[in-house]
């Protein structure tokens, strides 16, 4: 992985020298590394354990564990992860400043059994994750990452490992206008049969490869049964297998092999998959790697950020933003008392309500940027500008969270940050989307507001997003954790 990165880094263009840029050198650096929601939360893990966040595992107690000015972060599924640092005056039943992002996006993922061949073509079958914009896809070289399980040999454990499979390898190839003269009219395709990669040429050997001798019981077929041979020689090879018989079982990803990088004819954008949502990973990640070492000794509260996967496809996992994460976390921070250890009285329960009361969640999405060749798409009044600041999303309708009084709040951070901010509101006669904001709101009854950073092309293979907005939200984000605890109780609802 560390080979990628380097190598991506030093083919990037070189950028003028001044914060902002130095942030959007960065985010490309953890775009590169992250082609799956278990790479970002590696590469996040990594961040917070250089600046001396200690991890805690949902496995055991945390009697003890938990001091005043200490930094920790715990992981779900290895798809998730929350990061907090606790106020130096934290008592339970004070507030919790909490930013929430996701870390999945929209994929083709690698079905269960994904052999296939077509007109001596060997195919690779894989189902469409989340809402994506599929025709993006074609006549892009694509590349394989993900998780893989595989048996060790000396325990007999079975361990996941990240495998990342940085090649041109796979391809969905467009039909040539020949044999297709409507397609700039129309260009419609069928998500299971015309939607397939194709991966190699077949062999004739490989051909009846199909039946394997049987001296053990495998309730499965094996993973060379069910998968292209080629592909799984790869994988062993990345990871330093013995044989194929080591893996037990993966989940892998299709992801687009060119590499995320600035462009622009200034370096204004960043052109890349995933910024929905790694962008507010990124950002909140950095903002609270910042405000750990600020001021913590007089803090009252906690400072945390959640990044959550399986947002693309409505949130209800384990591992989810719809899950028990979050609240499983504030109930086991609020049960502690002040020198750490466990509170066992019946009234921990009320310093849960307490914190939620007086808690607020910043939940951060991509927003939707105006497109200059179809800007009427946008209501005529709310428009929003790559490179402008974050955006604040309103709904009538509830499928964004904010409200006035979270308005007012972000306005003051954002006004002691000098960061602009800009206003974003569905037009009526278009759909609108939503995020996880109103999911954590209905279900720990947490104060929300919803706002992102602007893009182009949301969903895309390749969507495009603005340099110098991640430095604003960065900038945002760490004014709301330092300042969140002491500012809640002046805005009276
Ligand atoms: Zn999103």
């Amino acid at each position: 992985m560390l080979r990628i990165y380097l190598r991506k880094l030093s083919s990037m263009q070189s950028v003028p020298k001044n914060t902002t840029m130095n942030y959007a050198e960065e985010f490309v650096k953890f775009l590169n590394g992250s082609h799956s929601p278990y790479h970002a939360v590696e590469n996040m893990k990594s961040v917070l354990l250089k600046h001396g966040f200690k991890e805690l595992s949902e496995r055991d107690g945390w009697n003890g564990k938990i001091e005043r000015k200490g930094k920790y972060f715990v992981t779900r599924n290895s798809s998730s992860i929350i990061a907090f640092c606790v106020g130096g005056q934290w008592k339970p039943g004070n507030p919790v400043a909490i930013t929430g992002a996701h870390t999945d996006s929209p994929t083709l993922r690698i079905k269960p059994i994904s052999k296939r061949t077509s007109e001596k073509y060997a195919e690779i079958g894989v189902e469409c994750y989340g809402g994506g914009i599929w025709h993006s896809w074609f006549d892009s070289d694509l590349a394989v990452a993900g998780r893989v399980f595989v048996r060790d040999r000396s325990t007999g454990d079975v361990v996941s490992k990240l495998v990342d499979l940085n090649k041109p390898l796979l391809k969905i190839p467009t039909l040539a206008i020949h044999l297709d003269r409507d397609v700039n009219q129309k260009f419609e395709f069928n998500r299971e049969t015309q939607l397939l990669p194709i991966g190699g040429l077949v062999k004739s050997d490989q051909v009846s490869s199909e039946s394997k001798s049987e001296d053990t019981f495998s309730s499965l077929k094996s993973i060379v049964e069910r998968h292209n041979e080629d592909l799984i020689k790869l994988i062993v090879k990345e990871l330093g297998l013995e044989s194929e018989s080591d893996i037990d079982d993966f989940e892998l990803i299709l992801y687009d092999y060119a590499a995320s990088t600035l462009g622009g004819l200034n370096n204004e954008f960043i052109f890349s998959g995933r910024l929905d949502n790694l962008t507010s990973c990124f950002t909140s990640l950095h903002a609270l790697v910042l405000a750990a070492d600020t001021s913590l000794d007089q803090e009252h509260g906690i400072r945390l950020m959640a990044s959550f996967d399986h947002e693309e496809i409505g949130s209800s996992s384990a591992q989810g933003a719809d899950s028990n994460f979050l609240p499983n976390i504030l109930e086991r921070l609020t049960s502690l008392k002040a020198d750490g250890t466990d509170e066992s009285n019946p009234l921990s329960k009320s310093f849960l309500l307490e914190t939620s009361a007086k808690s607020f969640f910043l939940s951060s999405d991509v927003a939707h940027a105006v497109h200059p060749n179809y800007a009427n798409k946008h209501e005529s009044q709310h428009k929003p500008l790559i490179g402008a600041g974050p955006v604040i999303k309103i709904n009538a309708n509830q499928r964004y969270m904010t409200n006035s009084p979270g308005l007012v709040l972000v306005k003051k951070l954002a006004d002691k940050a000098n960061v602009p901010l800009q206003l974003f509101v569905v037009a009526n006669d278009s759909p609108c989307g939503s995020t996880i904001g109103p999911i954590l709101a209905s279900k720990t009854g947490i104060r929300t507001l919803d706002l992102g950073n602007p893009i182009l092309s949301m969903h895309s293979i390749r969507e495009t997003g603005g340099s110098a907005d991640l430095d604003l939200q960065i900038k945002l984000f760490k004014a709301f954790f330092e300042d969140y605890s002491s500012l809640e109780s002046t805005i009276i609802v």
